[in-house]
């Protein structure tokens, strides 16, 4: 078994530097590269990544695969050498599914749909992009039926960003937490008064707010030597192999707040991939385990803990210091209330962690209207302003600030809005966990320590790479299934007590 498996160890670890390679370039590409290169820099990654799709699907691995999978029959689930070959196996039989001929339609139409939604976005025009999206979502159908599935068409697409995950399931935990959500979301709106926020904008100094970051991101463990951070238009985190994980940021200089949680929140990504098990480089299982299960991470330092009262017992001081004299006159609580407040809006990225959750609820129910074909796709911004209205108490005005507002469906990506809120979900219930384990986690955080948080979350979550489906990870961490009752006692209690209101 050893040569077969160093053979495709081999193997393997090419394709993971083809796929590493192109992950460099799409970083240049979203920080430093020159505009007039895109097109240039389109065909360096097309052909890296088809390099590395060639490899994967080669008849040699499919062998390799079939030969060490009743070699490591006997093996324990858990171990190294049964999980490398099941967790290969899964992501090389999705790939294989999908004809070349199919993998480059959809190439073609989500450069041609991205470009198009652009210009319907800038013109909030949304008759611009309807012939897109209605290739986009034929071709998501052909995509589903390709990977199979055995209930719903969804669950194909869903499968592909949380491996395993239903979408019956998905509706399940959406319906009890907007049951949950959607009585306090009203009853925070007729408290709007409760929280003044105003003192959040004004002129807050770029470097100094680019340096309050770094230092802050250091201290919750993100490790500099294995990492950087540059400015970017749109925030992201990307990771070349736990040894070069690299956070992105935006900055505005007329308001800290948003460059300030965008970096701990990309920070509690790279975090996670930092943490993933250098024994499992250059394999598929130097992965996460799910999308949903990295923004549970992103998250969990975002909001769980950076928008604590705790978490700004120890770094208020330091941000008043910073921005002197701008918070004079600023209590601690003024100042953890505004960091707090919830307003319904448009825009799901500026939502707040209390309403961001209805804003999912609408993309996923749309989702799978538009891929059963339940509804005709230019009557979307009608069915989009309707279940805005329904789910949040507000009417966009218009369709950038409506249907139009997310770049996902433009880039194919149906399916990927659920692991956001099932992230929210999972902050709660492994941060409930980890105090119920490690007690003084919360008292450490008003020290400005988190080795014991991060030490839990490395040691449960972190080490283990894709070892396991998101699934399997909850209920070795937390002895049951993904659950919405975390979150809701969460934002139940807090929220409830800056808003005064019980629900
Ligand atoms: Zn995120």
């Amino acid at each position: 078994m050893n040569d077969k498996l160093e053979e495709l160890k081999t193997r393997l670890g090419e394709i993971a530097d083809l796929t590493n390679a192109a992950a460099i370039l799409s970083w240049d590409q979203q920080t430093y590269m020159p505009p007039g290169a895109t097109e240039a820099r389109a065909a360096q990654l097309t052909t890296l990544r088809k390099l590395a799709h060639e490899r994967l699907v080669a008849d040699e691995v499919g062998r390799l695969l079939d030969e060490l999978a009743s070699d490591t029959a006997d093996l324990d689930r858990d171990s190294y050498e049964a999980s490398l070959v099941r967790v290969t196996r899964r992501v090389r039989d999705r790939q294989v599914k999908l004809p070349t001929d199919l993998v480059a339609r959809l190439s073609r139409a989500q450069a041609l749909g991205r470009h198009a939604w652009e210009k319907a976005r800038a013109a909030s025009d949304f008759s611009i992009f309807l012939p897109h999206l209605e290739e986009l979502v034929d071709l998501a159908r052909e995509t589903a039926e390709a990977l199979g599935y055995e209930e719903r068409m969804y669950d194909a697409l869903l499968d592909r960003f949380e491996p395993e995950m239903k979408t019956s399931q998905v509706e399940a935990l959406f319906a009890e937490l907007k049951a949950g959500l959607v009585p306090l979301v009203q009853a925070i709106a007729e408290r709007q008064d409760a929280v003044d926020d105003s003192f959040l904008t004004g002129e807050f100094d770029v470097d100094r707010q680019w340096e309050l970051g770094l230092e802050i991101v250091k201290k919750m463990g993100y490790d500099l030597n294995h990492g950087r951070q540059d400015r970017t238009a749109h925030p992201f985190t990307i990771s070349f192999t736990p040894a070069d994980v690299r956070i992105t940021t935006r900055l505005y200089p007329d308001q800290f707040k948003p460059a300030l949680f965008a970096t701990i929140h990309e920070a509690g990504h790279a975090l996670y991939e930092q943490g993933i098990s250098r024994a499992l480089d250059r394999t598929p299982l130097s992965n996460s385990a799910s999308l949903a299960v990295h923004e549970s991470q992103s998250r969990m330092w975002e909001n769980v803990v950076g928008r604590s009262r705790g978490f700004w017992t120890y770094w208020l001081p330091r941000l008043r210091q910073t921005f002197a004299p701008r918070l004079d006159g600023v209590s601690d609580e003024a100042f953890y209330r505004a960091i707090n407040r919830v307003r319904p809006s448009y825009i799901r990225v500026e939502a707040d962690e209390v309403t961001y959750n209805l804003h999912i609820f609408l993309r996923f129910e749309i989702e799978n209207l538009m891929l059963e074909g339940k509804v005709r796709l230019a009557d979307l911004p009608e069915l989009w302003n309707a279940k805005m209205v329904e789910f949040l108490g507000v009417r966009p005005p218009d369709d950038s600030l409506g249907v139009l507002q997310d770049v996902h469906w433009s880039s194919g990506l149906l399916g990927y809005f659920p692991t956001y809120a099932l992230g929210n979900l999972l902050s709660a219930q492994f941060y409930q966990q980890a105090v119920s384990e490690v007690p003084e986690i919360p008292v450490e955080i008003e020290r400005g320590e988190y080795g014991s948080l991060l030490g839990w979350m490395r040691d449960k979550i972190h080490t283990r790479g894709a070892t396991d489906t998101p699934a399997e990870l909850v209920q070795r961490i937390t002895g049951g299934p993904m659950r919405t009752e975390p979150f809701l006692r969460y934002v139940r209690q807090k929220y409830g007590e800056i808003y005064g209101v019980a629900v």
